[in-house]
Formats: structure tokens, C-alpha cells, sequence
């Protein structure tokens, strides 16, 4: 029978390594600031965890049921905000360290949310339009409870697109009453999404890189670029660093890489890309193993596909000098750790592809106002907060002597402990 201690202090949980990872991330540098440690346990805990069960009517006829999570870290910057994922390898664990990491990202750039983030076990390009949106009208209509334009906000990641967002507006919409733009960002233009939305988590990536590069006398131009994962943050940064003379002798998805030393034609990439759903065969280079991609000869490598690619084992054989993560929590702590020995600059997850929910804030106040801005106020204002960040994060990185994801982290854990501590607890 359980003793009241057993029930004070149940048995351990056994974590993922992505969970542990991202834990670790956090306590390393929560120890090292002289911040009330009581609030410790408060930050490495989410605020609510949901898990849902999705029933759909597939194409055939037959019912199958879909796991569903959302997580809500913490809030007390302001509404919790973070995309929604679809994909096989989707668990709890994955996102309850992703809502964790958004909370740390939405602090470190300044904007007033907190971090959220959710996902739905399933293969979105094994589903067909209808049962896809039919899932994401069950899903919807299950997390209803607890989401909302003043409450969790939540926008596409990996498996979810400009569509999935629409049948999100339009469902929570129906739901009630009336049209609600700000519940839900990276919606298409058309339905009040925000011009740039799309592009926008490539484009910080593409800014973070031209202001590190500065800090080393250097440019865009002419550096040999990697990129891993060529879907919605891989295919717009390479474009857009492309487009700025960076020479992208490589990039891959899932099924392996091409690599071309003269440049792989970016646009024709991501036209193949779009009508084959896979890299595969494209003729504009030759394949490679992902591996070979990522360890291969080149000034800039940018991960851009899923968690914990860069692993130790890779980590020794890196031969970029700058590490952009555009995903989310690529580089394993171990990995990491290697790659500074070794010299090389990580510019971390939570400053490399925060261009993304930036962008979605700005549609998220459009959206609130119903008033909506040029292209180039939103590249202008995403370039402003992208750069003021990388800057704060640079002279912190100065100050405590320390690389940048440390740095990065000692400015949005001490944002988020300030705004804790401030409130209180409640009651
Ligand atoms: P996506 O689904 O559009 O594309 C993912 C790409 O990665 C695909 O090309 C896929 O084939 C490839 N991929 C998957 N596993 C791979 C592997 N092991 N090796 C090589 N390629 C692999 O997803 P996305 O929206 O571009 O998101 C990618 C990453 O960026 C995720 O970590 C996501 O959380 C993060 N992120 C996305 C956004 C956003 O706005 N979409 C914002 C911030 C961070």
C-alpha cells in the first residue's frame, strides 16, 4: 500500500532524452544565476498538460483514433503561444520539453507570451486532405477548453501548414459564434494571416546568421552553406541566404541529401520539392547520406529538420565553424559541448528561429486591430526584433565570458523568474 511519503513523492518519472535534454538546458544555467531558487521546481514543471483522444472516419470508412497533446509551460509573460506538430514520433515528453523551449524563445525575444506547444501522433502525408482535416477539426474542437486568443494561441510546426491553421481558425470560429482571428496565427493570407508569416522562421534564421557573421568581419556572401531539412524553416532560410550570395552546396530531407559544390539551385529545389513531396531524385546534385551532408566541408551548418540531430557522435565530426539551429533543440548537450571544444559557434534554437513566432505575434496584434501591414513593415520589424535580440544576446555572451546558448538562456530564464516573482502566487 502506498505510504503518504510515497504519495508526496511519487516514483520518478522516466523521461525521454529530448525531455532530459532540454531539462538539463535549463537547470545548467538556472544554478549558475543567483535567482531565488524555490522558483526552480515552478520553471521545469508545465502549468497543464492535455492529452486527447482524436476519433476520425477515415477515407475507407473505418474509425481511427488519434493521440493529441497540448501543453502549456508558463504564462506569466502573457498568453501561452506555440505551434502545433503533426508527426509519427510526436509523444508527451517531445512536447512538454518543446512548450518549455518556447517559453524561453517568446521571453528572449521579448514578446508578451508564454510558451505552449502542441502535436498529434499521426503521418500527415499518409493522410488524405479530408481525413487531415478532419483531425484537425477533432483536435480543435478537444483543446477548446483551454485555448483561445487571450489564452494559448497556437500556429503550424513540423507536418502543419497556412490549411491546417485555417480549419483551426474555422473550427474554434464555429465554435464560437463568430470569427476569432486571434486564436490561432500562420493562417493563410486571405484568411487574415500576415504577409511574410510563411517565410518568417527562415528569414530570422537568415538575419541571426548575417549579424553573427558581421562580428567576424564576415558576410553571406560567398559562405558555403548546409542545410538540414528542407521544409518550411530549411527551404526559406536557404532561399533567402541564397539570395544573399551564400554559396548552399548542400541541403536534405528525410530520405537523404544532395549535394552540389557549386550551389544547388535553391528555387528549382523547392519547386521539386512542392510537386514531389521528397528530395529524392532531384537532379540538381548528387546524393548523399544525411550524415555525410552534415559532417561534410562547408563554413555554415544549418539544422533545420527535427530534435536531436546533432548528436555526439556527429558533433566530432562537424567541420562547419557556425551551428544556426532553425529547429528546435537539434544539438544535444553532449553534442554541444563538443562542438564548442572544437571552436564552433552554436547560435541556439531559442534566438535562431524565433523569426517565426515573431512574425506570428505581429499577425496575432493585426488580427486583434483588424488592420493589417505591408510586407516590408513586417521584414523590417522581424529584422528589428531579430537583431536586438541577437545583440542582447552577444553582450551577454561578452559579459559572462560564456557561449551564446548560455547566454541566450541567462536572458530569458531570469525574464521569466522576473515576471513570476513579480506576480506572486496565486491565490
Ligand atoms: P516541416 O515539416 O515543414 O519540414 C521538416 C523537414 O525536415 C522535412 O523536409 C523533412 O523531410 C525533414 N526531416 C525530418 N527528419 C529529418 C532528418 N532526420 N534528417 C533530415 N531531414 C529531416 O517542418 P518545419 O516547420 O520546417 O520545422 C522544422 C524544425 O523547425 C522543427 O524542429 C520545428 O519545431 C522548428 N521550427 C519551426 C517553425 C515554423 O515556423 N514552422 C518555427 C520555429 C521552429
Amino acid at each position: 500500500m502506498a505510504t503518504q511519503t510515497d504519495l508526496l513523492h511519487p516514483v520518478a518519472e522516466q523521461h525521454s532524452n529530448f525531455w532530459q535534454n532540454a531539462h538539463l538546458y535549463f537547470d545548467r544555467v538556472f544554478q549558475t544565476m543567483n535567482l531565488e531558487q524555490a522558483w526552480r521546481p515552478v520553471l521545469s514543471s508545465p502549468k497543464r498538460v492535455l492529452t486527447v483522444s482524436c476519433p476520425i472516419r477515415m477515407d475507407d470508412g473505418k474509425i481511427q483514433v488519434f493521440t493529441g497533446y497540448r501543453v502549456q509551460h508558463n504564462n506569466a509573460r502573457g498568453p501561452f503561444k506555440g505551434g502545433i506538430r503533426y508527426d509519427a514520433s510526436v509523444n508527451r515528453d517531445e512536447v512538454m520539453a518543446l512548450a518549455m523551449l518556447q517559453t524561453w524563445k517568446n521571453a528572449l525575444v521579448g514578446l508578451p507570451y508564454g510558451g505552449a506547444k502542441g502535436g498529434v501522433v499521426c503521418e500527415p502525408k499518409k493522410l488524405s486532405l479530408g481525413e487531415k482535416e478532419r483531425l484537425t477539426r477533432r483536435y480543435t474542437s478537444e483543446i477548446m477548453p483551454i485555448v483561445g486568443p487571450n489564452e494559448d494561441i497556437p500556429a503550424p510546426d513540423a507536418g502543419t501548414d497556412a490549411q491546417v491553421m485555417s480549419w483551426y481558425l474555422d473550427t474554434y470560429s464555429m465554435m464560437v459564434g463568430h470569427q476569432e482571428l486571434g486564436c490561432v496565427t500562420g493562417k493563410p493570407v486571405s484568411l487574415g494571416g500576415s504577409v511574410g508569416r510563411e517565410e518568417a522562421t527562415g528569414r530570422g534564421v537568415m538575419n541571426i546568421l548575417r549579424k553573427f557573421l558581421a562580428t567576424q568581419n564576415k558576410q553571406i556572401e560567398g559562405s558555403r552553406v548546409v542545410v538540414q531539412g528542407f521544409g518550411n524553416v530549411g527551404s526559406h532560410a536557404a532561399r533567402l541566404i541564397e539570395q544573399r550570395g551564400g554559396v548552399v552546396i548542400g541541403i536534405s530531407d528525410k530520405n537523404g541529401g544532395i549535394f552540389n559544390e557549386k550551389g544547388v539551385d535553391i528555387e528549382e529545389a523547392i519547386a521539386y520539392y512542392k510537386t514531389s513531396g521528397s528530395l529524392e531524385d532531384f537532379e540538381g546534385g548528387d546524393s548523399i547520406s544525411n550524415e555525410e551532408l552534415i559532417t561534410g566541408e562547408c563554413d555554415v551548418l544549418v539544422p533545420a529538420a527535427m530534435e536531436s540531430t546533432i548528436t555526439e557522435a556527429i558533433a566530432t565530426h562537424i567541420k562547419a565553424r557556425v551551428v544556426v539551429e532553425g529547429a528546435n533543440g537539434p544539438t544535444t548537450p553532449k553534442a554541444d559541448e563538443i562542438l564548442r571544444e572544437n571552436g564552433v559557434t552554436v547560435l541556439p534554437d531559442i534566438l535562431a528561429n524565433a523569426g517565426g513566432v515573431t512574425v506570428s505575434y505581429f499577425e496575432w496584434v493585426q488580427g486583434l486591430q483588424n488592420f493589417f501591414w505591408e510586407k516590408k513593415q513586417v521584414e523590417d520589424e522581424l529584422q528589428k526584433v531579430m537583431e536586438r535580440a541577437f545583440d542582447a544576446v552577444n553582450a551577454k555572451a561578452d559579459e559572462a565570458d560564456c557561449d551564446y546558448r548560455t547566454a541566450a538562456y541567462t536572458i530569458a530564464i531570469g525574464r521569466v523568474t522576473e515576471a513570476c516573482r513579480l506576480k506572486g502566487l496565486f491565490p
